[in-house]
């Protein structure tokens, strides 16, 4: 999609901090980390959001979900990460373009999501 910032990266239109590359995916270091880990796993292919995902998308997103662990570990996550899929509106997606957040560190991160009177 040309308007589409992370299918300009998998152009190699924008740069970006690149963690891993194979015909169907690109991980790549988010430009505004959250964590000391921080990086994100998308397909080549343009999907807008997991909304958006078919029968068609699930070898690449489950090739996807399978190399998690080795990028974890082999970009400073020894010991377990999250992974955040934000999907459209609800979600807070600011890129329409499928990505998986990897996020962690050597120390525990905070809670998913904040709980009321906690
Ligand atoms: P979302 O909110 O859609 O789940 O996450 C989009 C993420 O993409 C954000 O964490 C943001 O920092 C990151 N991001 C936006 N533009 C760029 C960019 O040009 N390069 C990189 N590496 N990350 C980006
Ligand atoms: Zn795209």
């Amino acid at each position: 999609m040309s308007d589409c910032i992370f299918c300009k990266i998998v152009e190699g239109k924008i740069p970006c901090k690149k963690v891993y590359e194979d015909e169907d995916m690109l991980a790549f270091h988010d430009i505004n980390p959250q964590a000391p880990v921080h990086f994100m796993i998308i397909p080549k292919k343009h999907v807008a959001s997991l909304a958006h995902a078919g029968d068609a998308d699930a070898p690449v997103l489950g090739r996807m979900l399978a190399a998690a662990g080795r990028l974890a570990r082999e970009q400073g996550a020894p010991d377990g990460f999250r992974t955040i899929i934000n999907t459209g509106r609800i979600g807070r997606q600011d890129v329409y373009h499928l990505h998986i957040h990897i996020l962690g560190g050597k120390e525990p991160l905070g809670r998913m999501m904040p709980r009321e009177g906690a």
